[in-house]
């Protein structure tokens, strides 16, 4: 994407670096091992987890009474962190997450240049950036692990089946001799015989 040299501290979207106090964390995204800084897990990953309050869908199947989807992208939010004071159902209005009202918005403020201390929100979306990367490393893991069992059940049912190709050739060497033999053995008889 840029000339920047590959690191384990810049986050491979935005190029933030792990200096800047944001979390680079590791995500696998289509068999690779990615690097993205916590804003960056967000933005990919709108659906898994509430823009309002951070809490990841994970834990609780949401009720569809109990959960708006944002009218631009795949983000979910809890109706009652979009609405806090008004939870009738039927009226409405349409729901834009964060990132939908203001591309630039970022979930992660760094922290307090003199204090280092990060918001409460911050702190959240770190969680949940947290809690998204390693889902999706265990995920990544699991499907290692399930594409690992397939290959080895691939090479035993190759292994097996070189072996009985093997044995059938033996085979039919063997009957192929046999009757050679035989042949040879009836066929010169006769012509001894004859
Ligand atoms: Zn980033
Ligand atoms: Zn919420
Ligand atoms: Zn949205």
């Amino acid at each position: 994407m840029n000339s920047r040299q590959p690191s384990l501290s810049n986050c491979d979207i935005c190029g933030a670096t792990q200096t800047l106090s944001l979390n680079i964390h590791n995500i696998r995204h289509r068999a690779h091992t990615r690097h993205y800084c916590t804003n960056c897990v967000l933005k990919q990953h709108p659906g898994l987890f509430c823009p309002l309050c951070f809490d990841l869908h994970e834990d609780s199947l949401l009720a569809p009474h109990h959960r708006l989807m944002c009218v631009r992208c795949p983000s979910v939010a809890h109706r009652s962190c979009v609405f806090p004071s008004n939870t009738a159902v039927d009226s409405t209005p349409p729901f834009f997450c964060p990132i939908c009202l203001d591309a630039n918005f970022n979930f992660f403020s760094p922290p307090d240049r003199k204090t280092g201390a990060v918001d409460v929100q911050s702190a959240k979306v770190l969680v949940a950036a947290a809690r998204i990367a390693a889902l999706s490393m265990s995920k990544a893991a699991a499907a290692a692990r399930f594409d690992a069992e397939r290959r080895a059940r691939e090479a035993a049912v190759a292994r097996k089946r070189a072996k009985e190709a093997l044995e059938h050739l033996a085979e039919i060497l063997a009957r192929e001799q046999d009757e050679e033999l035989n042949g040879d053995v009836s066929a010169g008889g006769r012509r001894r015989g004859a």
